[in-house]
């Protein structure tokens, strides 16, 4: 029985209530979805980078208030076509070489929808052996592919700020007699500062983490960098005998394999040598060049990896997976499921000997994000990724060195992956050349085809180029690197007339 709306009154049944589209709709539709996104990926660099349109406009071209009405989906998906698609920076376009480039591959796509289709919530083995299963099977995988050793394993976070977050509170776990996770940190007299390190280049995920875990921006030490931007053990060292004399606990380092600004790896041996001897844990956010450590000669650049207590790398960075999968691999998993694992008794099952996902973090749901990566390093194989990468870091190398050999440009940092830090160095006071080079990547980001970003070294303005989109070609560099020398021109003449 239901109720009218005009008196209250009950009336008769008049038939089930509506449920999802009907499975023809649905074929349809994603019949079209197929064929859209195809030829989306197919023609993405005909679009600006960055589409130039204003805040707001996007919005404003949308109906303000909510369909009463159901609207039949080929309209919605003329809608998207229409205003969605243009409306979007294109991360998939071959000439986005801002930030850390990424790329939705055919197989990354594929596992997304089919996870969507499933709509899993692994949060227990129970709910999602498979996803569970799978899970572990890729972290694993990955495991193999950058050479650690066997006690490491896995599971998959949104991204690497969360697991940054997950490492720091093991972190702080670890030490027994602090009884954080019973007692908390509030107001007690008996329990010592506990202190992080991370280099002043590390990435501010950082801090974030030990602003939610109520560590405190002052007691995360910023330790200085070396004239290469690696952290400088030297000095990790001294910081932590600092703050033992002082009192502190020191609980923990974050090294970096792969800088943002720069893509410099720390020392992780010497690191790790002094984690040992100190008691700390040491986590390795290698969220964007652990991706290229599944290739033997940049694996070597990160000696010591193996001796990390935890370490992040994104496989939605450069592993070709769509955003958003950071996968996590810890050599003591145990720690981490003792400072989060609580399991209310609504949760409780009997199964033995099983994963269930929701003791290793925050979170209680989780989305099934093995099955596209999975598919990502099935389709491409190991093989099929490395000779990515190796192409990635080759485009950044000839780059680098067109860079070099032109006058009124100089490379700013070591460019060890696929990440070029440059600048122009016109003839000028130091903060005029700085906005000279702002003039310049405003310039060049306008035109349209491809986009770079900034960053500051030194207190310099500096330019990065970042290669990582599978769609990336030589031509889209060599592209990139005449309408760098053209925007150079014009900025010169306008600087010539003021
Ligand atoms: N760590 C490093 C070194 C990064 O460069 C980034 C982002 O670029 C992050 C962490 C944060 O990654 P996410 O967006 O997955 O949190």
């Amino acid at each position: 029985m239901s109720t009218s709306a005009q008196d209250g009154k009950p009336r008769p049944e008049t038939g089930t209530p509506p449920g999802d589209i009907p499975p023809t709709e649905f074929r349809a539709a994603m019949h079209r979805v197929a064929d859209m996104l195809a030829d989306y990926l197919e023609n993405v660099g005909r679009y600006p980078v960055v589409p130039h349109i204003s805040p707001g406009q996007v919005r404003e071209a949308l109906t303000a208030t909510p369909p009463q009405e159901p609207e039949p989906l080929g309209q919605i998906l003329d809608d998207y076509q229409r205003l969605i698609e243009p409306g979007t920076t294109h991360w998939n376009h071959p000439g986005f070489m801002a930030y850390f480039a990424i790329t939705g591959s055919g197989p990354g796509i594929i596992g997304e929808a089919l996870a969507a289709g499933l709509n899993v919530n692994a949060m227990l083995w129970r709910t999602g052996p498979a996803a569970t299963e799978l899970e572990e099977l890729v972290c694993d995988w990955l495991r193999q592919m950058i050479d650690l050793p066997q006690e490491f394993r896995g599971h998959i976070n949104d991204t690497a700020s969360t697991a940054s977050l997950l490492a720091l509170a093991a972190a702080r776990q670890r030490p027994r007699d602090c009884a954080i996770r019973q007692r908390g940190m509030a107001g007690r007299n008996d329990l010592p500062v506990l202190t992080v390190y991370a280099s002043e280049h590390a990435h501010s995920s950082i801090d974030k983490a030990a602003i939610t875990l109520g560590l405190g921006l002052e007691n995360l030490r910023r330790v200085r960098v070396d004239e290469q931007y690696r952290l400088d053990a030297r000095a990790l060292r001294e910081a932590v005998a600092e703050d033992r004399v002082a009192g502190r606990r020191p609980i923990c380092v974050v090294a970096t394999a792969g800088t943002t600004s720069t893509t410099s790896v720390d020392p992780l041996r010497l690191i790790a040598q002094i984690c040992r001897e100190e008691d700390m844990w040491l986590h390795v956010d290698a969220a964007y060049a652990g991706a290229a450590a599944i290739c033997p000669e940049y694996r070597a650049l990160m000696e010591g990896l193996e001796e990390a207590d935890s370490i992040v790398l994104n496989p939605h960075k450069w592993l070709f997976t769509p955003i958003d999968c950071s996968v996590m691999l810890l050599r003591d998993a145990e720690t981490l499921r003792e400072a989060f694992s609580v399991v209310p008794e609504y949760l409780r099952t009997t199964d033995h000997d099983v994963t269930n996902l929701m003791d290793y973090g925050v979170q209680l749901g989780r989305r099934f994000r093995a099955l596209k990566l999975w598919m990502v390093l099935r389709a491409f194989g190991v093989n099929g990724l490395q000779e990515r990468i190796r192409y990635h870091c080759g485009l950044a190398g000839e780059f680098a060195r067109w860079v070099k050999a032109e006058a009124g440009f100089e490379l700013c940092a070591p460019a060890p992956f696929s990440t070029v830090c440059f600048r122009a160095v016109p003839e000028l006071p130091a903060k005029q050349q700085d906005r000279f080079n702002e003039r310049l990547l405003a310039e060049v980001n306008a035109a349209g085809p491809v986009f770079l970003s900034h960053t500051k070294l030194r207190d310099r303005y500096v330019l990065r180029l970042t290669i990582g989109n599978l769609r990336t070609r030589r031509e889209h560099v060599a592209q990139a690197w005449e309408l760098i020398r053209g925007a150079h021109a014009r900025v010169s003449g306008w600087v010539r007339h003021t």
